[in-house]
């Protein structure tokens, strides 16, 4: 097994990507260091241990995702959650401002609303379906604008080059949260983006069996992302780092895949009587379709329906599905549904909710590898 180049295909890096070189007689796949500790070099302080993200499947894991993002340094934390706060508190000061999209998953709006402003930092919320809306929230503090795209639940997508462009105009940091789109759909570093995000629990991982984050961005900033690391203790497990790293193995196989089946299941559910809407930018008329085909290589496996009867015909209708399994989370082999109302807007009211293009009866589908017309005839009996 070679070290890789950086001029390699992403589905190649995915297999490859930061492996050490093995010789006669080592394993081809990386073992597992199953150890916290490691044994020093009596008198240096050269520290190897989990929690500071040196460790051999930790390094080897961080290696393969910076490549995939083309950025010059990537860390792996415990969370998608750690790695936006890690990644955002390694930006922000007391005293900073964050421009963010209103757009984006329900724990990270948390995150901002209720814990950064008792850190003295301060969060404009910026539609971005409003002309100028990030342009126009920028103050003289302001030191980073948060998006997230392609959006859960509701499959919107926003233009990266233009906010890229904004960004540097005004010398504040673009953090993309990319969970949705993974490397194989979009590498948002590689269209002006400083700083991306991943919860690897989703596409990255895939298998629907670890909780991990990814933050990518210059070397310098994954230090100070690093740090945060270390002191807030959002190190991941070297097993969590194992899996994932195996997950990444068929990265490009299974979100290929996964494009394929979601457009296909898309374009059937668009042409059914009992769905009132498909959310899919795959679909010509998405709103943002034409931003889409720009941005992403793939549309990706996140769709989301809303079902001529309402919240009844929905409830009704998840009863009565059988392979797609009720549950939270995306990204994974297994295809999913859940309502947004029980699960990540819960704490919203209806009202709020149908202000963000979530009304009561949306559902929110993650395709995954079954085969498609599987998953179509599922949706099928369950509609009737
Ligand atoms: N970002 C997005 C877009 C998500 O959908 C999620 C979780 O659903 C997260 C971040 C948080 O990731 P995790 O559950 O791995 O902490």
């Amino acid at each position: 097994m070679a070290d890789t180049p950086k001029t390699q295909k992403p589905s190649t890096i995915a297999v490859h990507g930061g492996a050490p070189r093995r010789g006669p007689g080592e394993p081809v796949s990386q073992p597992i260091v199953q150890s916290v500790n490691y044994v020093q070099d009596f008198g240096t302080s050269d520290l190897v241990y989990t929690r500071y993200g040196n460790t051999p499947n930790e390094e080897i894991v961080q290696k393969r995702i910076a490549m995939l993002e083309g950025a010059e340094a990537a860390l792996v934390l415990a969370s998608g959650m750690g790695a936006t706060a890690c990644a955002l508190t390694a930006l922000l000061r007391p005293g900073d401002h964050l421009v963010s999209s209103t757009w984006i998953y329900g724990g990270t709006r948390r995150l901002f609303s209720e814990e950064f402003v008792t850190m003295g930092i301060d969060v404009t919320f910026a539609d971005p379906d409003e002309r100028r809306a990030f342009r126009s929230s920028i103050r003289k503090n302001t030191r980073a604008i948060f998006v997230e795209s392609p959006v859960n639940p509701t499959c919107r997508v926003l233009d990266i080059d233009q906010l890229a462009t904004l960004a540097k105009n005004q010398g504040v940091a673009l953090v993309v949260d990319s969970t949705l789109a993974s490397p194989i759909n979009a590498r948002p570093i590689m269209q002006g983006a400083d700083v991306v995000i991943h919860s690897a629990t989703k596409y990255l991982n895939g298998h629907n069996d670890i909780l991990c984050g990814v933050v990518a961005g210059s070397a310098p900033y994954i230090d100070e992302v690093r740090n945060k690391m270390m002191i807030w203790g959002q190190a991941p497990d070297p097993f969590a780092c194992w899996l994932l790293e195996r997950g990444l193995k068929t990265l490009d196989v299974r979100v290929q895949r996964i494009n394929q089946n979601a457009q296909r299941v898309a374009e059937w559910c668009a042409k059914r009587p009992e769905i009132a809407r498909v959310h899919y930018p795959g679909l010509p008329d998405h709103r943002d379709h034409q931003i889409a085909k720009k941005m992403l290589s793939g549309f990706g496996g996140l769709m989301s329906i809303e079902l001529k009867g309402g919240a009844d015909a929905a409830d009704s209708f998840v009863r009565k599905l059988g392979m797609i399994t009720y549950a939270a989370s995306l990204g994974g082999v297994v295809s999913l549904i859940i309502e947004p109302r029980f699960s990540s807007h819960a704490h919203m009211t209806s009202e709020e909710r149908a202000a963000i293009g979530i009304p009561d009866g949306f559902l929110r589908m993650s395709i995954g590898l079954e085969d498609a017309d599987d998953i179509i005839a599922d949706i099928e009996q369950a509609l009737q």
